[in-house]
């Protein structure tokens, strides 16, 4: 995902703005991480550019 996406991601769950943490980058794609929402205490992760933004139940 490009980092210009972090202005309108928010939480699925709560509609929060989630911090960005990032494992690995190429140029302004970020390639893997995570998108942490403090108020639900969940991590969102990034994998294979793709931000799996899935609520927390449905994550697999
Ligand atoms: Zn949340």
């Amino acid at each position: 995902m490009r980092e210009s996406l972090m202005d309108i991601i928010v939480c699925p769950v709560c509609k929060g703005t989630l911090e960005l943490s990032i494992k690995e980058k190429e140029k302004d794609e970020i390639v893997s991480g995570s998108l942490f929402c403090s108020r639900c205490n969940f991590n969102y992760p990034i994998k294979d550019s793709i931000p799996n933004l899935l609520p927390p139940e449905m994550q697999s």
